[in-house]
């Protein structure tokens, strides 16, 4: 499935033809805010606040930098949403992001991961041709905080057939590869993609750097290019929307608050312990509270 748009050249040493970055970034419901429909154990998504998907701000951070150390990178960001999500690429062009473009059609409504990754994939290469040059890296956050699968960005990669690393923390260019140390249970490891490729981004441990007041004035005159299934002349329609989805939601609830609880606060620490212990034996759950231990 790979294109056939040759891969730009990249110049780590800051001659040439510049690197070319794309940015998959997603706007999703403010999760401190949200609300539920207790009739319909739906999401209130009416007046809810929208925001850019955390792991998407990592993720551009991390182009940003990159771009640090090499002006003539391009950075370009796209996203598929309602016409709204206009709001979160242009507090991207705010911070760096030099093109956007938005992936909207009523047709998309409904799709699940799998169909989503599909029309991105698709709008990649639309634009792909469109330019006449490949993306040399595509990053992604590590997952959306609404959907929270963490699929997309493997599956993009999957469909571009490109090599991917997952749980990014940081990234430098070396030659034709990306170094990127990425996170891990027990640590973080290093490793070598080949570009072009894509990485999905973690939370790292420093700061993200604001918006400046002349670029969010800038953003806001800034072309977005839209665009629409009929601008995807071969996307198979039998992969988008509802009817192009495989999941199907059979149930959907809200988990009952955990309620009651006891807090053992007694002084000194061993007070607290005999009386957690004489508890768990009050209530059956052990048999021997002397002896050893349970
Ligand atoms: C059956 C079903 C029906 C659905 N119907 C709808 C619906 O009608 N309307 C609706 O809004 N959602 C719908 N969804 C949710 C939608 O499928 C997901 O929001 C979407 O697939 C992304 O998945 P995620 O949020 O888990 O992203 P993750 O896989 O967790 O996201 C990882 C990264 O991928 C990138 N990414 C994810 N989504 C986008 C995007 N849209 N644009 C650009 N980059 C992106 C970002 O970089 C993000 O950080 C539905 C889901 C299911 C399962």
């Amino acid at each position: 499935m790979s294109s056939t748009i040759p891969m730009t050249s990249p110049a780590p040493d800051g001659g040439g033809t510049c690197l070319n970055i794309l940015v998959l970034v997603k706007q999703v419901p403010n999760t401190q805010a949200i609300k539920i429909d207790p009739e319909t154990n739906t999401l209130i998504r009416d007046g809810v606040e929208s925001i850019l998907n955390p792991y998407d701000s990592y993720a551009l951070e991390a182009a940003t930098r990159l771009k640090d150390k090499l002006a003539s990178i391009k950075i370009s960001v796209l996203t598929m949403g309602p016409a709204r999500a206009d709001v979160v690429l242009r507090e991207c062009m705010a911070i760096s992001a030099d093109a956007a473009y938005l992936v909207t059609d009523r047709r998309f409504g409904g799709s699940d991961t799998l169909a989503t990754s599909y029309i991105l994939s698709q709008a990649i290469r639309f634009v792909q041709a469109q330019e006449g040059r490949r993306f040399d890296l595509i990053f992604c956050g590590k997952q959306a905080i609404d959907g929270d699968t963490g699929q997309v960005g493997p599956q993009v990669a999957e469909l571009l057939d490109l090599p991917q690393v997952t749980s990014g923390l940081a990234c430098e260019l070396a030659g034709d590869e990306l170094l990127v140390v990425r996170e891990m249970d027990d640590g973080t490891e290093k490793l070598a993609l080949p570009l072009p490729g894509l990485v999905t981004f973690t939370k790292p441990n420093y700061s993200l750097r604001p918006p400046s007041a002349r670029r969010k004035l800038a953003a806001k005159k800034l072309d977005i290019t839209t665009i629409s299934a009929d601008d995807l002349e071969g996307i198979d329609r039998g992969r988008i929307g509802l009817k192009g989805s495989p999941t199907r939601v059979r149930k959907a609830y809200v988990p009952p608050a955990k309620t009651g609880g006891v807090i053992f606060s007694a002084q000194p620490i061993e007070e607290s312990v005999r009386q957690l212990a004489q508890l768990l034996v009050d209530r059956d759950l052990v048999v021997n509270v002397e002896g050893d231990a349970p």
